[in-house]
């Protein structure tokens, strides 16, 4: 079990991290790194630095986004722009990933009263969408408790490789269409979706504890996506409707299976 870091200390951290590259080597180094590889992610968190929450910008600085991404376009990774990952799935721009882990943190602390002020923070979190495993990492490195769902199965299995590699102990994966959950690991306080959804699944709704959280992109009738920030209360559910998204679309089944058919053919 890691031990819990507080937040003051924390900042003080990240303040001297962003002194100089060297420093910032120094604290954030993991044996993935090139010299390039920290030079470029030190570089990210200061475009990012007045932007987000200074535990957002901390897991940042810890996670080499480069491995989570495919092999050619590892030298883009800590661009702030979204890549492809395959399958017609995208890892998300880092700003878009630190505002929606800012918004549920925000909401966690709001809503239920989850103080934000010793990390890993103690909440149970459930992520839709796991893609690259870049935002799953992210997570793993700011709450107690995360679980996984992701469709596709070779993203997945990539992603559980990398993760694993990184050593998560606070994590659950699981292959699945995320409409349904991941039971067994619920009452979630809070869920993270990272594909856009016209309404939310019943189901999920039943996972989330009272006064618990969504923070998700949202399509309105007119095909607009917006992020949605959803507090629980009750049976009611308080939509907030936050800036205009871009986000993949949430896939059925059988469009996955067209997806997987089509990349066969491909290859
Ligand atoms: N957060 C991810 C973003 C991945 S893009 C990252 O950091 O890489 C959205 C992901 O949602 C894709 O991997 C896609 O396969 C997945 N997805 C789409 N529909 C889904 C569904 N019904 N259930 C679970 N995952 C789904």
């Amino acid at each position: 079990m890691r031990g819990k870091l507080h937040i003051s200390d924390l900042k003080e951290i990240l303040e001297r991290a962003l002194t100089s590259l060297e420093v910032f080597s120094e604290i954030f180094s993991t044996s993935y790194d090139t010299p390039e590889t920290l030079q470029e992610r030190y570089s990210l968190i200061h475009e990012l630095k007045y932007e987000l929450s200074p535990i957002t910008l901390y897991a940042f600085s810890k996670v080499p986004r480069h491995i989570f991404v495919p092999a050619d376009l590892q030298s883009f990774a800590y661009l702030n722009k979204p890549l492809p990952i395959g399958f017609k799935q995208t890892v998300s721009q880092p700003l878009m990933i630190g505002i929606m882990v800012d918004e549920l943190i925000k909401g966690l602390e709001e809503n239920l009263n989850i103080p934000s002020k010793l990390i890993p923070i103690p909440a149970n979190i459930l992520e839709i969408g796991t893609g690259s495993g870049y935002q799953t990492a992210i997570l793993c490195e700011i709450f107690e408790r995360v679980s996984s769902v992701e469709i596709i199965p070779e993203l997945l299995n990539r992603a559980k490789e990398v993760l694993r590699s990184l050593g998560y102990e606070n994590l659950s994966l699981r292959l699945g269409d995320g409409r349904k959950g991941f039971k067994e690991n619920s009452p979630f306080h809070g869920i993270i979706i990272s594909a856009a959804l016209k309404e939310i699944p019943e189901e999920l709704v039943k996972q989330l504890t009272n006064r618990g959280v969504i923070v998700t992109p949202l399509e309105d009738k007119f095909g607009w996506q917006y992020l949605g920030v959803i507090y629980k209360t009750g049976e009611r559910l308080e939509v907030m409707r936050k800036g205009g998204v871009s986000f993949v679309k949430f896939l059925s089944p059988e469009e996955v299976e067209k997806i997987r058919r089509g990349k066969r053919e491909v290859l």
